[in-house]
């Protein structure tokens, strides 16, 4: 009997002894507390992921970002060009050049189906007025990103090395110009604005550029 009493008073010490080992080992607070907190809120959720987008497309700017400078859209806009997000065809003159970046709001939020209309001069300063070479419009994705594949645009008289675009939200159309940093005529071009500046980087090839469209709009 009191054996037996014994080898229960033995069990009952030893599952106080595993449950105390067992809190102590649940509970070295600070670290595994934080740990979990951190899991929780960078969980893939439903909400994480229809937000992501909004992310991308917030780091690429700082809000309120200012809006794009409008610009005079110049002598060659033509109507009605395809829809084209791949302007650089065999044959076209100047350095191939992929520009991607988003289209969002000052607030930074993207803005998907917005339409972005690009045409600009060839590697040697040449527009195709008879055609549509260099030309086209495309629509944003549903994280409001695009991308364009074109060249860099060569020099003609009186103008330093630009990109022509039109920005279409909600039926209200912007109407500008992209730069490129580091060309000399930049400085003598009196329509060139430093705001419109796209990030280039001559190290990839092609040579790769971004720049994020920023509207008027909340
Ligand atoms: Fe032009």
């Amino acid at each position: 009997m009191m054996s037996r009493m014994r080898i229960a008073l033995l069990a009952l010490a030893l599952t106080f002894v595993a449950a105390c080992a067992g809190t102590t080992a649940a509970s070295p607070s600070p670290t595994p507390l934080a740990t979990s907190t951190t899991t929780a809120s960078s969980a893939p959720t439903a909400a994480a992921a229809a937000t992501q987008a909004t992310t991308n497309a917030a780091l690429a700017c700082t809000a309120p970002a200012a809006p794009l400078v409008e610009l005079t859209e110049g002598p060659y806009y033509k109507a009605n060009p395809p829809q084209n997000a791949t302007l650089r065809t065999a044959g076209v003159a100047g350095t191939p050049l992929t520009l991607t970046g988003y289209v969002v709001s000052t607030s930074c939020q993207p803005i998907a189906n917005a339409k972005l209309d690009f045409w600009q001069a060839d590697g040697n300063g040449s527009y195709d007025n008879s055609g549509y070479t260099l030309r086209g419009w495309q629509l944003t994705d549903q994280s409001g990103a695009y991308r364009l594949e074109t060249v860099i645009p060569g020099l003609y008289p009186g103008r330093t090395e630009h990109i022509h675009f039109k920005v279409t939200v909600s039926g209200k159309t912007y109407t500008s110009q992209l730069f490129f940093p580091g060309v000399s005529q930049n400085a003598s071009d009196s329509i060139y604005s430093t705001q419109m500046l796209v990030t280039l980087n001559t190290a990839t090839s092609p040579v790769t550029g971004t720049f994020t469209f920023v509207v008027n709009v909340a």
